[in-house]
């Protein structure tokens, strides 16, 4: 069973179809771990999303369930995704969303990667309440 309060793997969930190619995405990177693509409601100038090719929902389950080799190589594959987009220089910021509280809204495992102007405080709403 997957560990958050995500309940079973949807395999309708939005990325689940993406990785299945039933619906399109703008993809930047595909390797056997990895699969990345442009945000669809973008809220920097760069967004970008890396998911692993695998039913986990949420990096919770992720950390604790997937194999090793595809956790090593979906973290490699996120790292490679910035420095083929030129942003290590610049810099950018990773976030994995996580339940409920964490507002994630696609139950599958998923990183961001914001980049192309300051970001600013890492949280916004409701900072230190
Ligand atoms: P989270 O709130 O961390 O679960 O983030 C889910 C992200 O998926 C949001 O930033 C959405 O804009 C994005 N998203 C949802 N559907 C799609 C899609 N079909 N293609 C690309 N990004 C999507």
């Amino acid at each position: 069973m997957p560990v958050s309060g995500l309940g079973p793997y949807d395999d309708q969930n939005v990325f689940a179809r993406i990785l299945r190619g039933e619906i399109p995405c703008q993809k930047i990177y595909e390797d056997e771990f990895a699969l990345a693509f442009h945000d669809i409601a973008p809220q920097a100038p760069v967004h970008v999303l890396v998911i692993p090719k695998g039913r986990f929902v949420s990096f919770a389950d992720f950390s604790a369930q997937a194999p090793a080799p595809l956790i090593s190589g979906f973290f490699r594959a996120v790292g490679t995704v910035a420095r083929e987009m030129g942003l290590d220089a610049e810099g950018y910021r990773l976030l994995a969303n996580m339940g409920p509280l964490a507002g994630q809204e696609v139950p599958h495992f998923h990183v961001h990667i914001f980049a192309g102007k300051p970001l600013g405080r890492m949280l916004v709403a409701s900072a230190g309440q």
